[in-house]
């Protein structure tokens, strides 16, 4: 059976080219033709000589997600629809579709890839939660989002690259495949993205906060708070009963973050739910102590009974955390009208035009 080579790092390489009987050098070579060139077929390989190509296409494979759909935004953005996985079952990784969100703007790139197929998490905002977990990806399928999505829009690529691990799932219950992936990702001799620049969200899985705590090579780190009490964060993240505020804002304390980082906040900010002034004086009380700047991300309307916060509620819950020096922006989801916005990958079909490819 042929090896996926996606995915894979240097030292994992170097043994199948030792299994090939073939020089350790080459494991170097092909990680930089995977990653840093992003070359998918072996014959594109020029700096191998044919006979190894050869030999590469009949022991190996490398298989991105194929592009099923484009759903372009009248804002720039692209959201796409992968597919995944192998029908011919055996230890190949199940077939799943997952999206990815491509958004161009200011001089730079962002890319929302997935680290599950669905979610397990159940937010009760998130479209996404209504799919349930399919599956975990694989290393190899969550960096090769991003190399996907830079290959399509190659024509128009910011020398600045952000990647937010913001899809469906949540990363650290993904752990080992996730952290495998922003590996690559952070690497100079791979995708080379700086750490300030990879982003992983979570909903506030403590232990894998704890854990990334101890690693080396690291994204930034964002939380998904979404609430200013317990009672109101058990309603809408049920993860909450698990690890409440108390226990999740210690993890936070505890943290060692390097000097000038931050922790990222997220609070999706919902009509009458969690969006009243004294909302806003909560979540600051709850942040002492903790480096922290605040997104506040209007609730975008979806299939749920939830309504969008006024205008002036988000102005005032920005003015008060501010005003307690809390860094605080208004980040408006972008790719609304093709569901690509936060809390809204849910492999939804839209009216929208789209580019089918298939
Ligand atoms: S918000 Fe994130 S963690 Fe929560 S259900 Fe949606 S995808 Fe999962």
């Amino acid at each position: 059976m042929p090896v996926e080579l996606l995915g894979k790092s240097v030292p994992e390489l170097r043994e199948f080219f030792a299994a090939l009987g073939e020089r350790p050098y080459r494991a170097a070579q092909l990680y930089h033709a995977l990653y840093a060139e992003r070359r998918f077929t072996f014959s594109a390989m020029s700096n191998f000589p044919a006979a190894l190509r050869g030999r590469l296409a009949e022991e190996a494979r490398i298989t991105p997600p194929r592009v099923l759909r484009r759903f372009p935004s009248v804002d720039g953005s692209i959201r796409y629809l992968f597919s995944i996985g192998d029908a011919a079952g055996g230890d190949r990784p199940k077939p799943a579709q997952i999206e990815s969100v491509f958004m161009p703007r200011d001089g730079r790139q962002t890319i929302c890839v997935s680290t599950q197929a669905g979610c397990a998490v159940d937010c009760h905002f998130c479209l996404t939660a209504q799919l349930g977990l399919i599956r975990n990806l694989t290393a190899g399928e969550i960096v090769a989002q991003v190399l996907v999505a830079l290959e399509e829009n190659r024509e128009q690529l910011a020398p600045q690259t952000n990647v937010v691990l913001m899809g469906q799932g949540e990363p650290l219950l993904n752990y080992d495949a996730t952290m495998a992936a922003v590996r690559i990702l952070l690497d100079p001799k791979g995708v080379a993205l700086a750490p300030r620049h990879v982003t992983l969200s979570t909903s506030g899985i403590v232990p894998g906060i704890e854990r990334l705590a101890q690693e080396k090579i690291r994204p930034s780190l964002a939380i998904s708070l979404n609430a200013s009490s317990d009672e109101q964060r058990d309603a809408l993240m049920p993860i909450n009963r698990k690890y409440p505020l108390a226990v999740l804002l210690e993890a936070c304390r505890n943290y060692p973050l390097r000097p000038r980082e931050y922790f990222t906040f997220e609070y999706v900010l919902i009509g009458g739910v969690n969006d009243t002034p004294e909302d806003a004086r909560r979540v600051v009380r709850l942040l002492a102590n903790i480096r922290a700047k605040m997104n506040l991300i209007p609730w975008n309307p979806g299939n749920l009974p939830y309504r969008a916060p006024t205008a002036e509620s988000i102005e005032e819950f920005q003015r008060i955390l501010v005003g307690k020096g809390v860094p605080t922006f208004v980040r408006y989801s972008r790719g609304q009208d093709v569901f690509a916005a936060c809390g809204q990958l849910a492999l939804m079909e839209t009216p929208s035009p789209f580019v089918a490819l298939q």
